[in-house]
């Protein structure tokens, strides 16, 4: 459950992220309002409000909060936005995101994971996050076009499948790089489907591999 102390909690980290950079009001608020101390085990809850990863079981790890909230505020969101996530972990960011837009998606790659996270999300109030078990590398033709997409794993390259699946107008959020330091990018389809590249500094992940793992 969520209490005063975690609420309490939650405000100095909000108020971390502003210190570190983030504006987006709208992103602050939605990180201010997901329990965050819910998506880690139990006996861990103290570590939710630092601004660190943290394991999250099957090898995995929750991202940093700033890495979280760096990513949503390039990713633009708007009230309307149909969203791809690649790397569901555990469902941290695709809350943060059901907040801001209207549908999301998440694929992820590990089973055990994937079973666990939806049913987080479906007992702590997030049930309307479409869960999707299956290799990010594919994306999701059955619900493409997504306005954006968002990768939470580290890749060495930019799958053209998933550029494939951006609509004109959309926009990719995703970590590139041949070693364990990967630049974020953000890619822009223009109405035209001409692609925009930026880039923004360094980040950690775990990586982006390819294939499922069914246990
Ligand atoms: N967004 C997550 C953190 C993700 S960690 C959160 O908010 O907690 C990266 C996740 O990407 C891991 O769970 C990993 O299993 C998953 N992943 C890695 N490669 C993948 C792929 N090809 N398809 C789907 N998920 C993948």
């Amino acid at each position: 459950m969520d209490s005063y102390r975690h609420k309490g909690l939650r405000k100095k980290l909000i108020e971390t992220l502003l210190n570190e950079g983030i504006t987006d009001q709208k992103v602050l608020q939605a990180m201010s309002e997901v329990p965050r101390h819910l998506y880690l085990d139990g006996a861990f809850e103290d570590w939710a409000y630092k601004n660190q990863a943290f394991q999250i079981g099957c090898g995995q790890t929750i991202s940093q909060p700033y890495t979280v909230a760096f990513q949503t505020q390039l990713l633009d969101v708007q009230a309307t936005d149909k969203i791809l996530e690649i790397g569901t972990g555990s469902g941290y960011q695709a809350s943060v995101l059901s907040l801001l837009a209207k549908r999301v998606y998440t694929i992820e790659r590990q089973k055990t994971l994937f079973d666990k996270t939806t049913q987080l999300l479906s007992n702590i109030g997030f049930g309307k996050i479409r869960t999707l078990y299956g290799d990010g590398y594919a994306g999701s033709p059955r619900f493409a076009p997504f306005d954006k997409i968002i990768v939470t794993a580290g890749a060495i390259n930019i799958p053209q499948t998933l550029i494939d699946q951006l609509r004109p107008g959309g926009k990719m959020v995703i970590p590139v790089g041949t070693d364990e330091n990967k630049t974020m990018i953000r890619i822009n389809k223009d109405s035209d489907s001409n692609l925009h590249q930026e880039e923004f500094g360094v980040f950690h992940f775990v990586p982006f591999k390819e294939g499922t793992v069914s246990t």
